[in-house]
Formats: C-alpha cells, structure tokens, sequence
C-alpha cells in the first residue's frame, strides 16, 4: 500500500516552507533536520536581516517555524538525518538516525521524499584566493558580519573600535575556475550591498567601497538594494582585483588592480567582509548518494534543464528545493518549495488512489 506520507529532510527556509504548505492542504510530512533547531542557515549563522524590506531574520524564521511546529500533521524530527533509503516513487523505506540526547534509529515510510538539504559558506582559507582570513581578525566573512550587525554594530573585531574604512570582496570562492567553482553563487552581491547599507547605517561615519569583478543583482535587489546603496548610503563601487591583504600597524592594506582606471591600487582598510560563496553542503551531497540522484558538476543536486520543472531529480518520487539545488536567494528558495511541495501531494495522492 502506498504511503500518504512526504519525506522532507533539511528544516531551512525551503525545507520549513515545503512543509507547512504540505501541511496547509492536509498531507503528512515527517521534517528531518540534523541540528537540534529549525529555521537553517540564517538561525544557525545568525543572520542579521533577510530582503526584501530588511526584516528581523530570526523574527522571519520564527514564524515559518511556528507553523510548521503548531501543525498536527508534521512529525518534526531533530537532531536526526537519513543514513539510507531504498523502495521507489510511492513506496520509500527510509532509515532515521537521530544523534545525542534519546538516539535511535527508526524506517519511516514516504511517498514523496524533498531535498532541502541546503548549502554551506566556501571556506576562505582554501586555495587560491589567500585573503589572511585565519590570519587577521579583521579579515571576516559576510557570515560573521551577519553576526556583528545582529548584535547592533560594525566594529573592529581585534581592538573594538568603530572602523573608518570597511571595504568588501566579491566573488570569494566562485567564479573561479582554479579551484572548479566556475559558478556564480548568485546572492553575494546583493548581500554586500544590503550589509555595506547596513554599516552606514549603523556607523555613518564610516566608509565603504565594494570591490567588485561585475555587480550580479536583479529584480528588487537592483532597485531596494544597489540603487540606494550607492545613491543614499555613498557606497563606492569599484571595479577592481584584490590580489594581496598585509597588515600595516593595527590596518589591513589592500593590494591589487583597479581595473577601470587600469592602474595599481593600494589603499588601507579596518574591516574587509569577505564575500564568500555559497556550496553544496555536506547533507545535499550525502543526500544524493543516498537516494542515487544526479549531481551536477559542483556537487549540487541536478534538476531536469526544464524551465516547467525546477524541482524534479534524475530519481521519480525524489523532489529538490532551495539551495540543494544551486546557490538561491529566499525568493527563489521558497518558490522552489511551493512547486516540490505541490508535486510531491500530488504524486502521494494519485499513487494512493491507484
Ligand atoms: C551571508 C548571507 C546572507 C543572506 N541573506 C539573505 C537575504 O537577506 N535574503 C535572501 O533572499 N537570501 C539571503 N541569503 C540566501 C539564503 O541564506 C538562502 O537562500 C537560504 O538559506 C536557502 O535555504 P535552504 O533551506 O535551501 O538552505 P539552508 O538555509 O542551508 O537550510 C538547509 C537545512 O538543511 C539541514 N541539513 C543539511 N544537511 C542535512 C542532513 N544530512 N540531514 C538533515 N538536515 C540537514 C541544515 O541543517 C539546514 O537546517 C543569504 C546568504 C548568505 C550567505
Ligand atoms: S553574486 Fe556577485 S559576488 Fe557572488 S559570485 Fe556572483 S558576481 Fe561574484
């Protein structure tokens, strides 16, 4: 007998979303997510303010979360991930493993299974681009500078003082093809941008200049986000290759190449944000071997190249949503799992009627 229940494993904003939608129009949904809490990438690295419209992330998430944890219909597993699978579209035997505090190991039955597994931030110590991030504390990344703003300021993480001039790095870990991330990661220019917006709000007397191979923003991040951040907040965008960070007295100087006036620059800076990329996580790849789904190039799940079809895998039955799939921003996330959540009740609940 076929099962009415839709597997969704990963509890960040695609995976919350695939649920209470699920949940909205009576379909079961057990939610696996691997650490003790829900709400993904912007609860677990403290993001400070989610676009459109600069609204408290973690007032966000909380909702999303509240939703999904009021309904009767979710089984919300915590601190738990799958460690295998086997059966097909309608009828997948999936084994829980749940870590820690009452660890345990259990078969859940799925007709549908969604990937939401999500992606993680490039690791800037790794190859090529060397900015001294392990080195200098005032080398971070746009994570931690989520983290400083969410606590209210933007100050030198070595000494505490309001920096003078902060500047950020684009394309940290992506559009490079040494390392084989050829990719654009998609969100990192609008998020220096909100976070550049961000600084000059917090701290007006600072500048901050944004060194950038090409600015990649569209829709609302053009008008809300790049506009105002260079007409109302001076933001100066420079076009332009940092080749070298050292540290001059309690400074950093930066070293490189402005493209446009195709000169040498060098030029101090307090604070550089680092704008690192986004990546297959562990889980999304650990997923796909798991389920036997196609990955593509970059360890991301691969979608069928069918613009009518985002959320389909190589596996029938088996659904991907948000940034398993790809670096996404939130829109993108959750328009993602509105369309999984829509095909997995629908394939649960015409299997169910055969
Ligand atoms: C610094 C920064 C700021 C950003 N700010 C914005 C913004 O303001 N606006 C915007 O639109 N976008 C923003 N983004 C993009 C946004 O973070 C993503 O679009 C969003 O997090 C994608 O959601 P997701 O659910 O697909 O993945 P994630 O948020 O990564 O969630 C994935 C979930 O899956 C879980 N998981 C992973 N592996 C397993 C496993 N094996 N088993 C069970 N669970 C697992 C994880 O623990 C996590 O909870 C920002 C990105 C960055 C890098
Ligand atoms: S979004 Fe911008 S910073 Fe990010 S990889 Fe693309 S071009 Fe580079």
């Amino acid at each position: 007998m076929p099962s009415d229940n839709v597997l969704i494993i990963g509890g960040g904003p695609a995976g919350l979303e695939a649920a209470r939608l699920l949940a909205g129009i009576g379909t079961r949904v057990t939610l696996v997510e691997k650490r003790d809490f829900l709400g993904g990438t912007p609860i677990a690295e403290r993001y400070a303010a989610l676009t459109h419209g600069f609204h408290d992330a973690e007032e966000m998430m909380n909702k999303m979360i509240q939703d999904v944890t009021n309904s009767p219909l979710v089984d919300v597993r915590l601190g738990s991930t799958v460690t295998a699978a086997e059966g097909e579209a309608g009828n997948f035997k999936v084994t829980v493993v749940k870590s820690g505090n009452g660890k345990g190991e259990d078969i859940v039955e799925a007709g549908a299974v969604i990937i939401a597994t999500g992606f993680q931030h490039f690791d800037p110590g790794r190859e090529t681009q060397m900015y001294g991030y392990y080195e200098y504390d005032d080398v971070i990344t746009l994570a931690d500078a989520e983290g400083m703003l969410k606590d209210g300021h933007f100050n030198k993480p070595s000494n505490g003082q309001v920096p003078e001039r902060v500047c950020f790095i684009q394309c940290v870990g992506s559009r490079d093809r040494q390392i084989g991330n050829e990719f654009c990661s998609k969100v990192c220019c609008g998020i220096s941008s909100k976070q550049a917006i961000e600084v000059r709000q917090v701290s007006p007397s600072t500048k901050v200049f944004i060194f950038y191979i090409d600015m990649r923003m569209y829709g609302y991040w053009e008008n809300e986000i790049y506009w105002p951040a260079q007409e109302k907040y001076h933001v100066q965008y420079i076009k332009g290759i940092v080749t070298e960070i050292i540290k001059k007295g309690d400074r950093l100087l930066i070293r490189g190449e402005d493209t446009t006036m195709g000169r040498p620059m060098e030029v101090p800076m307090d604070i550089v944000v680092l704008a690192v990329g986004m990546e297959a996580s562990m889980g999304t790849r650990q997923m796909a071997q798991i389920f036997g789904v196609k990955q593509n190039k970059y360890k991301f799940i691969d979608v069928p190249h069918d613009a009518l079809n985002p959320v389909g895998t190589s596996v029938p039955g088996v659904f991907v949503a948000g940034a398993a799939a790809g670096p996404k921003d939130l829109d993108d996330s959750i328009s993602m799992a509105g369309t999984a959540a829509i095909q997995a009740a629908g394939l649960v609940r015409k299997l169910a009627a055969v």
